[in-house]
């Protein structure tokens, strides 16, 4: 967004709510992998599934030694789905991973791959078949450490109902807000993890407003209580 799309009261309520976000949760960094690997291999892995079932195919990964990015770039791709099988998807994300590995390949360490400037990591990224915005930008966040926000539909859900919006905002428009209020690395691993915790407790397709701890704050609730 550029600016001219969030409203200066938008982004005063974004503020708000981050504030309150990050303050009644104590997330902490967040996200699960232990190395930058398993956070890489697992933000492939994540999409469209339970983070239950990613757990079982990194376990499965571990017990083979094959917790490691750039181990992919020669395996079978038929083993490979069936080490990750339990993730779903599988034929599609082991070309993904494998192109990855490729990727990843062509620098002597991941720190090296993390080197170059944001905007060049995140272009080659995204130029993997399967590899979205929320992906390449969850790896440059918590394996990166690179100062992007992470946007996925808990987001979208719950600003557009703190915010009182007719419409969700888009991944851009809701990054490009999130960037605006902090450059902070380990403020966007904060609020991201408020994110999911609040939309996994509370903010529910059906929500759970009467317990919500930031429902003073948001217009959904206000509009809605009796
Ligand atoms: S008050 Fe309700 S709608 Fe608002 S954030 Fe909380 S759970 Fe979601």
């Amino acid at each position: 967004m550029n600016s001219k799309s969030t409203t200066k009261h938008n982004l005063l309520a974004l503020k708000q709510l981050s504030d309150n976000l990050t303050s009644y949760f104590k997330v902490g960094s967040w996200w699960p992998g232990l190395s930058k690997d398993e956070i890489i291999i697992g933000a492939v892995l994540t999409q469209n599934t339970s983070w239950k079932n990613v757990k079982l195919s990194l376990d499965t990964l571990k017990e083979n030694n094959l917790l490691e990015i750039k181990k992919f770039s020669n395996i079978n791709k038929t083993y490979l789905m069936k080490l990750i099988k339990s993730s779903g998807f599988y034929k599609q994300k082991s070309q993904t991973l494998i192109d990855l590995s490729k990727l990843i390949e062509g620098y002597p360490t991941l720190n090296e791959f993390f080197k170059s400037p944001i905007s060049k990591t995140r272009e080659e990224l995204l130029s993997i078949k399967g590899i979205g915005p929320e992906t390449a930008d969850s790896i440059l966040l918590y394996a990166g450490d690179k100062s992007i926000f992470v946007v996925d539909n808990y987001t979208k859900r719950i600003t557009k109902r703190v915010l009182g919006l007719d419409k969700e905002l888009s991944y851009d428009e809701l990054q490009e807000s999130i960037h605006i209020l902090t450059k902070s690395v380990k403020k966007y691993k904060a609020l991201h993890g408020g994110f999911v915790e609040l939309a996994k407790e509370y903010c529910k397709k059906e929500p759970i407003c009467i317990k919500c701890p930031i429902k003073k704050y948001c217009v959904y609730f206000l509009n809605n209580k009796k």
